[in-house]
This record gives structure tokens, C-alpha cells and sequence, in this order.
């Protein structure tokens, strides 16, 4: 059984249907990248698994039971946890209290300090940095805060949309290295939503690609980078 099952569910905003049958799954323990164009209804489908958006018709399941019926916090206490595009970072507020915040469920809560060294070790530089505000950090830096962030909750799935956005290619590289270090680390299950392709790919132990709220492909990451289809729509050869 899949620890995260997507079957044929229809979602939309309003009268606008962004999602079409759309079915996947996520086995434990795998890093699966969601690959696709902008537009193509990748952030929906996160905002569909952590409750904010609900389907229409169709299942979102979690450990062979149904989540879509609850409310968004309860998916968080249950550890699905979705750290959304853009970080959204308190930026009145450090980087310390910034990454207390992700530990607020009762879950996670016990753990914050056993947490909060977890989040240093993998990001030595957010230790350095505990008290500077995190509205004055770098792009780079500010992202590791929304990754830590989402470590402090004890995920069982992290779910990163579009991670990389906006970074040089060498702090990408960090980002992309951390990423696969917590699914080696802490075994975490990971769904990532980006746009770079050939990154992504080479973390990933599977892939989906959707084209307009469908998905029109899926299969082994190390395949999908090979695939004429895939290297010419989405990796520019
Ligand atoms: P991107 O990579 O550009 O973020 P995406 O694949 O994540 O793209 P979504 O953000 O899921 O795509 O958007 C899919 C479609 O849903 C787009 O046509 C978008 O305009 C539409 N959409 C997204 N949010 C809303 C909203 N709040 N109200 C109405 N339409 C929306």
C-alpha cells in the first residue's frame, strides 16, 4: 500500500476546473518530483494534498485512509506537512523563531529541540545566524529557513513547491543537496514541485509530469532523464 494515494480527483477555483482525473502515488521513503509547465496545476495539487483546496470528486488517501474530508491543520498533525511556494517567512521575526513555528503540533512539539539541532546540522548556517531577522537574510538562506521550518514539524511527507526559485545556480546546488540528505537522513517521504527539470530528476526516485492538470507521464527519474520527450520539452536538448 502507497503512504500517499491521489485517485482520480477533480479540483478547480470556483467555476474554473484546474485538475482532470488526475491519480498518483507515493510510496515511503521515495523522493517523487512533480515536473510540469507553469500553469500546469502543480501548486494546486500540493494545496489539494495539505487541505486547502478540496477535490470535488476523488480521493486524497494517507496511510489507507482518506484526508481530503479533513480540515488542513489535522493534515498537519498527522505530519503531512507542505511547505509552500514563495517561503512565506515571519520576517519580523529570527530565524530561530521563525523555525519554532513549524513545531507548533502536538507532534512535533515534544521534539523541538531534538529538531531544532536536526535543522542546524543540515543548515550549519542558520545556527550562525538564530538571531538576525529573517526578512534581512539572503534568498538563499531565507529558503533553508521554509525547509527548516518544515523539519521542525517531523514530516512524514515534506512536500516542497518550486524550493529553488529565484537562487544562483551554486546556492541551487545546496538546496538540491539538502534535500536529498533529510530523505537519506531521516527517511522522509518527499514530493518536490520544481521547475528545474535535470535537478530535480537526479535526486528523485520517480517522477510525474503533468500538462494541463493532467499527468501525462510518469516513471523512473534516471529514465525520465534520458526520455527524447522529456529532454526536448523540459531540459531545452
Ligand atoms: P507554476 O509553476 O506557475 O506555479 P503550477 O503548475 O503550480 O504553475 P498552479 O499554480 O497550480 O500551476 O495553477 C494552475 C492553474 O490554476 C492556472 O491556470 C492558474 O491561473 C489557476 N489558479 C491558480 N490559483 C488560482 C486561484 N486562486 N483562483 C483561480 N485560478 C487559480
Amino acid at each position: 500500500m502507497s503512504l500517499l494515494s491521489i485517485d482520480n480527483i477533480n479540483v478547480g477555483y470556483g467555476e474554473i476546473q484546474v485538475l482532470f482525473d488526475l491519480s498518483l502515488h507515493v510510496n515511503e521513503g521515495e523522493v517523487v518530483s512533480i515536473i510540469g509547465a507553469n500553469g500546469a496545476g502543480k501548486s494546486t495539487l500540493l494545496k489539494t494534498i495539505s487541505g486547502m483546496l478540496k477535490p470535488s470528486s476523488g480521493a486524497v488517501s494517507f496511510d489507507g485512509e482518506p484526508i481530503h474530508p479533513l480540515p488542513a491543520d489535522e493534515i498537519v498533525d498527522r505530519a503531512l506537512i507542505h511547505v509552500p511556494e514563495g517561503r512565506r517567512l515571519f520576517s519580523l521575526m529570527t530565524v530561530q523563531e521563525n523555525l519554532e513555528m513549524g513545531a507548533y503540533s502536538k507532534h512535533a512539539a515534544p521534539h523541538a529541540k531534538e529538531s531544532l539541532a536536526e535543522v542546524h546540522k543540515l543548515f550549519p548556517r542558520l545556527d550562525e545566524r538564530r538571531r538576525q531577522l529573517a526578512g534581512t537574510l539572503s534568498g538563499g538562506e531565507q529558503q533553508m529557513v521554509a525547509i527548516g521550518r518544515g523539519i521542525m514539524a517531523r514530516p512524514k511527507i515534506l512536500m516542497l513547491d518550486e524550493p529553488s526559485l529565484g537562487l544562483a545556480p551554486v546556492l541551487k546546488k545546496d538546496i538540491f543537496a539538502a534535500i536529498k540528505q533529510i530523505a537519506e537522513d531521516f527517511g522522509t517521504t518527499i514530493v518536490l514541485v520544481e521547475q528545474d527539470v535535470m535537478h530535480s530528476l537526479a535526486i528523485s526516485d520517480r517522477a510525474y509530469v503533468m500538462e494541463q492538470g493532467q499527468v501525462v507521464m510518469e516513471g523512473e527519474a534516471d529514465k525520465l532523464l534520458h526520455d527524447p520527450h522529456i529532454k526536448k520539452a523540459y531540459l531545452g536538448m
